[in-house]
């Protein structure tokens, strides 16, 4: 038979920064061999790049049809990524105005998102080494080397990992290669078992408390329903949601459906992968950044084969592979971590819910002090809404009690000029009786370094960045001034590098309320935890487990200390300035703070043992703080949704961010208002409500270096938006070169 003439099209979409879709050719060759979401090589410009095949393109117009180029190659012979997810990336690429395929392959684990053939990756194993027996001893007199393997060998039992005999026998490996050719062992591996860390072991409570009974009766049929549901599990700190969460995931198993639970910075709540690795052992697939790489595409490819339906992630994992969807988990729902803040920089939480509804399964949205955005949605009728007011067991929530530094650190004509002690008496009599109990102590600030200011005691300048318009924060563990936002160091000035005169350290971090507690508690062993303390993952999960063992009596950390953690020893949270994160400009600063200070404080009495909370406040009439004090949620969250209701914030409006960052500050405020002309032009007709505020200088006014200016878009709907942000992308082109332009949809901050 004749061979068919008629050429097919193929749609791709490739892992550059460029916009839209591009059809290439199918060659004879690839012919039924591609399926949608299959990674392939395609030419690109000058040289070649990742594609991921989108489907049948329609034959393009016979102008352009002579210069539509084949398809170089296909990876590998299934699809990299499902349909579902897909799906999901478009979505993604069009609300956050993103190319296609960077979406894509960010949805995509390290050592896939290259145009190169992906390598299976085998379970990790370890090499063993036995002696074959009986052994002689005595044979291997004159083979000293040989003698001290096979010596190390018999005392450990015959048997030993390779790596554990060539730390303790310098050339071992050498050695038992040698063995092994004489047949005098046997080399064998054994794939290694992901370890559950000690301590961290928890065992399937026998009987639920009668509201986990209540919420499982409302969630766990809509596990095996197919259809989608979204709940929000409104649970006080310690009320068992996490158990809520396991139980659902074990009726996904058995269903033998897939589960998705997505957590905040993994590397901080260890405690919580290994609650699920203790309960479903190698059933989980596990996703975090802390990973190796290798580990990182392992697991995901456990994921890809089916041979595991259940992921636990962060943020990222959002575009795990898992098959056949029965439940989508978001566990502290509220979060900042779930939004990226570069790049692609998505909402997890809200594609959470996107995924849900595609996948046509149940989501669940879990925390202590939900968002504004999901609370209105719950009143809306959008989500149903689970709630569980008491802690397991019937223990009380912990007693909080303010210390109003107004009278507590009075300014008198003494103290006038030096900082009054940041640790109020108040503070230090409760840590003493905690530690007197044996008991352990949490204090909380948000703040890394040592002071966060150091400024000229004549002239008052502050030592500031040279590449931010920052102050500069001292750390005196690494003897520096720091830069938060570029990382810029420098030593430590004696003077002001204008006038000269001598420098005061003002405000204060972690480091020096460290330094405060070791003085005042000498005997008490102190610890702190944040992210100079805490570089690597591993040395925060080894912090967090000394914790554990109760090896730490006090431990000073910033909102690293605060996820979810559940130690039991711990009956004392202080909080040593709870209006830090308050002075933020910025309209979520109250809710961040309400949620942060809720957070902290469910660290407190755990265990058999009542906790306390300590707030240390200049502010404590302002909402956020007494709220909390009053453990008032719904309190807390109808003034809050009132004012934002007043002012069109979200959950009242939709927001986006023009950010315009340029070498100059002129040329940035130039760029910024052409931008905003243009804006204007399109605007729709005002009756529809989009508000542009600015442009304006940014808060932060340069960071890095670069001029920063900034425009706010707010609207009733999404859907308003787009029109302006398109205006926006038009623009680009006509924008000097120097000229970066970002577009932040549903900016978590302002700032
Ligand atoms: P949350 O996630 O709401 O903060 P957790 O799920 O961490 O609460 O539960 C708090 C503690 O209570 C944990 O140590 C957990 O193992 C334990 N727990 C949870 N449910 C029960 C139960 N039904 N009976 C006994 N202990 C429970
Ligand atoms: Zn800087």
């Amino acid at each position: 038979m004749a061979e068919s003439v008629d050429l097919h099209y193929a749609s791709v979409a490739v892992g550059r920064p460029v916009r839209g879709e591009f059809t290439y050719r199918e060659t004879e060759a690839f012919r039924g061999k591609l399926e949608p979401g299959q990674r392939i090589r395609v030419p690109f410009g000058n040289g070649s790049a990742l594609g991921f095949y989108l489907g049948r393109a329609a034959t393009p117009p016979d102008e352009v049809v002579r210069r539509i180029k084949p398809i170089a190659e296909i990876l590998e012979p299934t699809a990299a990524l499902s349909a579902e997810v897909v799906e999901l990336a478009r979505f993604a690429a069009a609300h956050y105005r993103y190319p296609l395929g960077e979406v894509l392959r960010a949805a995509l684990p390290p050592g896939l998102t290259s145009a190169v053939e992906s390598k299976e990756v085998a379970a990790d194993v370890v090499q063993f080494v036995t002696v074959r027996s009986p052994v002689d001893l005595q044979q291997f007199k004159r083979a000293p080397a040989q003698h001290a393997v096979l010596s190390y060998l018999v005392a450990v039992g015959n048997r030993s990992p390779v790596d554990e005999v060539a730390v303790a026998i310098p050339g071992a490996r050498e050695t038992i290669r040698r063995l092994y050719a004489k047949g005098h062992v046997t080399i064998d591996e054994e794939p290694v078992l992901m370890t559950v860390s000690e301590g961290l072991k928890q065992t399937r409570p026998a009987n639920l408390t009668s509201e986990q009974e209540a919420a499982l009766h409302e969630l766990t049929p809509h596990v095996t329903r197919s259809a989608f549901s979204a709940w929000l599990v409104h649970g006080v700190t310690g009320s068992g949601k996490t158990e809520i969460y396991l139980r659902l995931v074990e009726t996904a198993i058995a269903n033998n459906k897939g589960a998705l639970i997505l957590v905040p910075e993994i590397a901080l709540t260890p405690q919580l992968v290994g609650r699920f690795r203790s309960r479903f052992g190698q059933h989980i697939a596990v996703l975090h950044s802390a990973l190796k790489d290798r580990e990182r595409l392992r697991h995901w490819q456990m994921l890809r084969r089916g041979e595991v339906q259940v992921a636990v992630g962060v943020r990222s994992a959002i575009w795990a592979p898992v098959a056949n969807l029965g439940v989508v988990i978001v566990d502290e729902e509220h979060d900042p971590s779930f939004k990226q803040v570069e790049k692609l920089r998505y909402q997890a939480r809200d594609l959470a819910i996107v995924r849900a509804q595609r996948s046509r399964c149940l989501v669940v949205l879990g925390s202590a002090t939900p968002s504004l955005e999901t609370l209105e949605n719950v009143r809306r009728g959008r989500y149903q809404c689970v709630t569980l007011t008491r802690r397991v067991e019937n223990r009380p929530m912990p007693e909080i009690a303010l210390v109003d530094l107004r009278t507590e650190r009075p300014r008198t004509p003494d103290n006038r000029n030096s900082e009054p002690p940041i640790l109020s008496a108040t503070l230090k009599q409760a840590i003493a009786e905690t530690l007197a109990r044996n008991q352990q102590t949490i204090l909380f600030i948000n703040r890394r370094g040592h002071s966060t200011f150091v400024v000229c005691e004549v002239c008052g300048q502050s030592i500031k960045c040279a590449n931010c318009d920052v102050c500069l924060t001292h750390h005196s563990s690494a003897r520096q001034m720091q830069c938060h936002y570029c990382g810029h160091a420098e030593p430590l000035a004696t003077n002001c590098p204008d006038c000269h005169g001598p420098l005061l350290q003002l405000g204060f971090g972690t480091e020096r309320i460290e330094a405060e507690v070791m003085e005042s508690f000498p005997s008490a062993r102190v610890a702190r935890l944040d992210r100079d303390a805490a570089s690597s993952a591993e040395r925060v999960t080894d912090l967090l487990a000394r914790f554990a063992r109760r090896e730490i009596d006090i431990l000073v950390g910033t909102q690293m200390v605060a996820k979810g953690h559940d130690f039991p020893g711990v009956t004392l949270v202080c909080v040593v300035m709870a209006d830090t994160a308050l002075a933020m400009p910025d309209f979520r600063a109250a809710e961040r703070t309400f949620h942060l200070l809720t957070q902290v404080a469910g660290r407190a009495g755990r265990g058999a043992d009542a906790g306390r909370v300590l707030v240390q406040s200049y502010n404590a009439d302002a909402a956020p703080i007494s709220y909390m004090l009053a453990h008032d949620y719904a309190g807390f969250s109808e003034v809050e949704l009132k004012r934002r209701r007043a002012l069109a914030w979200p959950p009242f409006s939709r927001m986006a961010i023009v950010k315009i960052e340029a070498t100059t500050p002129e040329q940035a405020e130039r760029a910024a208002k052409q931008i905003a002309r243009g804006i204007e032009r399109h605007l729709p007709a005002s009756s529809q409500g989009v508000r542009m505020l600015g442009p304006a200088r940014a808060p932060i006014a340069r960071i890095k270096g670069k001029s920063r200016w900034q425009i706010v878009l707010k609207a009733p709907s999404h859907a308003l938006l787009v029109q302006p942000l398109d205006s926006v992308d038009r623009m680009l082109s006509e924008l000097p070169s120097g000229v970066r332009v970002i577009v932040d949809v549903d900016p978590s901050a302002l700032l």
